[in-house]
């Protein structure tokens, strides 16, 4: 029986010509392949009474008639616009009309004539009672021709993005000649059984295609999209949780030892590990000392003390024998946890090196001499040395957001695979972590240390910088410190350093009495330690700043962050920002300044004021921005998801990953003839992040 795989546009019965040509010409020959063309959007063409025209901030859709058509030309040099008067069909309230106006398009005029039929759709503005839409989507009903009519209007009526000469009517018509022809199979069901339960009962991925081209209640639009999008993930999942267990298999190394390194360590801090940090600690050891290569995020909010809790598991490597990598994705914090690990391991007699891109160390003995390293830190340069790693038994990769899974994979690859501990202060919510870490097993530091100050956090506009200065001299005047943070500009470094300069200049002015630092991306590797160390060591008591000192800096003197144009900044990002203050006993003062009229971004920034919890602020970005952005660009594999928005729904993501396991517990090679292109696509995953490094 032919299938929508393997019929062709121009076998469709009742589809003209002229739109098979059409959809020819954008490479379009299959059934198929406009049947996954979908939609994005809707318009409720069902209503034929009309309530009149409403001005308002949302677009809407109206059938209309137009009554009147004409050019007018505006003060000379042919600015003009076309402008068409219409009312609406169908209970048309008397003396009811609106303007529908292209500027500069003459050429309109041979498009929209009167008595012409449309549907409109946008948004209605209100001009002194005067109502109009400037350029309208618009479609021309035809008269006469009931097929067509029943296509296009009459129902919920689909709305496709168009590419090429493709007009709408040609995508729609070609979908539902599909629909009418393929009445019972368009499309193979690749999910299991939710479908015979539950809120997917009756449905089958047939149905949902059909409803989403064409639904006959909203209600069934969105359990279609529901469906599909289930689908999608499920598709995903099988692939992450594949990729897990082959992980698991692949055959690791046993850390097991009997923690004398751990008891040292722990006699000689100031500080007891807490509850949160000690259970997380207590999971990255089991994963340790078993067989199966460990593959755990750690994850905890900005100062929840991911690193000592690193440091714990580094020690238990290396009392078993192996060398431990520990990575970061910056030189200034590289150089930071050298500076921890010579403080913190160093006298239990752990030989440590750093390596950067600009210096080469290690803290006692050559470094290629007969004694290794057993700790190595550094940047990703550390890729490049696994020959100085020969037992490398573990690696530690600290913000892993900035890291590329692809480079993860290359320091794993070579030799026996290593435990892997990934760290990130990204707080992501649950169902992501499903999805974006979606083959790790995830520990979270879901506290913080006691005995810290406060961070009390404020929404400033711009033109208080006076009082700000004066709070400011009156905090450093007590030995605190601070950070002037001036934004990401426009992706660009040089103006990003620029606008820094400038800061820098202001407040030293504005400061004669204190040493204020610089530190920006244009600056080299050495310049930006120097700096760092300068501020550590209260050289400087205030530093003008990029978002260069957004990972894991740590200088728990450092109580004050004003951050300006905060409105350039998403809230994750700023929650990152102020974790730099509020790591010591102070209490410590965040403030955002934005630009006096920017209602706007007063009302985003305000919960930021309300909560500490990144947690929270992800979630609060999460339904502001969609996921895109906290999935960001280093987790490639759902760019191509169809339904990213539907991401946040938990249950969605959670029924996948359910699904998935269970699927593969069944079929472990995914042998079944419906997984034809899962099985393909399984490496997929790898190969598509590889390519976005
Ligand atoms: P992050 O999780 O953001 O990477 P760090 O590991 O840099 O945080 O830790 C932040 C600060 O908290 C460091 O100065 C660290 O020494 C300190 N710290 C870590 N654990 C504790 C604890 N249990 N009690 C008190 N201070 C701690
Ligand atoms: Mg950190």
């Amino acid at each position: 029986m032919p299938t929508p795989a393997d019929t062709l546009l121009n076998q469709l019965p009742g589809l003209e010509s002229r739109f098979v040509k059409q959809l020819e010409k954008e490479g379009l020959t299959l059934v198929q392949e406009i049947l996954s063309w979908y939609p994005f959007r809707h318009e409720d063409r069902r209503r034929r009474d009309s309530f009149g025209f409403v001005p308002g901030p949302v677009p809407v859709c109206h059938h209309v008639v137009v009554t009147k058509a004409s050019t007018r030309y505006f003060g000379g040099r042919g600015r003009g616009a076309f402008e068409a008067q219409v009312q609406p069909i169908g209970g048309s309230i008397l003396g009811d009309l609106l303007t529908l106006r292209w500027w500069n398009m003459p050429f309109m005029n041979r498009t929209i004539v009167e008595g012409m039929e449309l549907f409109v759709y946008g948004r209605i503005k209100d001009f002194k009672g005067r109502l109009s839409i400037d350029h309208p989507e618009y479609e021309i009903l035809k008269e006469g021709d009931e097929e067509a009519a029943s296509i296009h209007t009459g129902r919920i009526t689909p709305v496709y993005r168009l590419r090429g000469g493709v007009t709408q009517k040609a995508v729609r018509t070609a979908v539902w000649c599909a629909l009418q022809h393929f009445s019972g199979l368009l499309a193979e069901d690749l999910l299991p059984t939710p479908s015979s339960q539950g809120e997917f009962a009756g449905w089958s991925a047939s149905r949902a295609l059909r409803a989403l081209h064409f639904p006959e209640e909203q209600a069934e639009l969105d359990q279609a999209r529901r469906y599909l999008a289930l689908e999608e993930f499920y598709t995903y999942q099988l692939r992450v949780v594949n990729r897990r267990r082959s992980a698991l298999n692949a055959g690791g190394q046993v850390h097991d030892c009997q923690g004398e390194l751990a008891l040292q360590l722990q006699a000689a801090l100031p500080f007891e590990l807490t509850p949160a940090q000690q259970r997380c600690l207590d999971e990255i050891r089991h994963d340790m000392s078993t067989t199966a290569p460990m593959n755990r995020l750690l994850h905890g909010d900005v100062g929840s003390g991911k690193t000592i809790v690193a440091f714990f598991a580094v020690l238990q490597a290396i009392e078993s024998g192996a060398q431990a990598a520990f990575m970061a994705p910056t030189q200034i914090l590289a150089e930071q946890h050298y500076e921890n690990a010579r403080k913190w391991l160093a006298p239990l007699g752990i030989e440590i090196a750093l390596l950067t891109g600009n210096r080469k160390e290690v803290q006692s003995g050559p470094l290629f001499g007969k004694t290794r390293p057993q700790l190595l830190i550094g940047t990703h340069a550390l890729l490049h040395q696994r020959d100085l790693m020969p037992d490398l038994g573990l690696v530690v990769i600290d913000e892993q957001h900035k890291f590329g899974v692809a480079q993860r994979a290359r320091l794993i690859q070579k030799g026996r695979t290593p435990d892997v501990l990934v760290m990130t202060a990204t707080p992501i919510p649950r169902t992501l972590t499903l999805t974006v870490y979606g083959d790790l097993d995830v520990s979270t530091i879901d506290e913080r240390p006691k005995e810290r100050g406060k961070i009390i956090t404020k929404v400033r506009v711009a033109s208080k910088h006076q009082e700000a200065a004066e709070f400011l001299h009156a905090q450093l005047e007590e030995g605190r410190q601070a950070y002037l943070v001036y934004p990401l500009i426009d992706e660009s470094e040089k103006l990003d350093a620029a606008a820094a300069k400038k800061g820098h200049s202001e407040w030293q002015k504005r400061l004669p009495h204190f040493s204020v630092g610089l530190l920006h991306g244009k600056m080299n590797a050495l310049e930006k330690e120097q700096v760092m160390r300068d501020f550590r060591s209260l050289k400087h008591e205030a530093l003008v700043s990029t978002t260069v000192i957004e990972v894991g800096v740590d200088v728990p003197n450092a109580t004050v962050m004003y951050l300006h144009n905060a409105e350039r900044f998403g809230l994750a990002q700023i929650h990152q920002l102020r974790g730099r203050v509020g790591r010591g006993s102070h209490t410590s003062y965040c403030v955002l300044f934005v630009a006096d009229d920017d209602e706007d971004a007063k009302q985003r920034l305000a919960i930021l004021e309300e909560t500490s919890d990144g947690f929270k602020i992800a979630e609060e970005d999460l339904k502001r921005r969609g996921p895109g952005d906290i999935l960001g660009r280093a987790q490639s594999g759902q760019g191509s998801l169809r339904f990213p928005e539907l991401l946040a729904d938990t249950r969605l993501v959670r029924i996948a990953r359910q699904l998935a396991e269970r699927t593969l517990d069944q079929d472990p090679q995914l042998n079944a003839a419906r997984f034809a292109a899962v099985r393909a696509s399984l490496l997929e995953i790898d190969l598509s992040q590889a390519m976005m490094q």
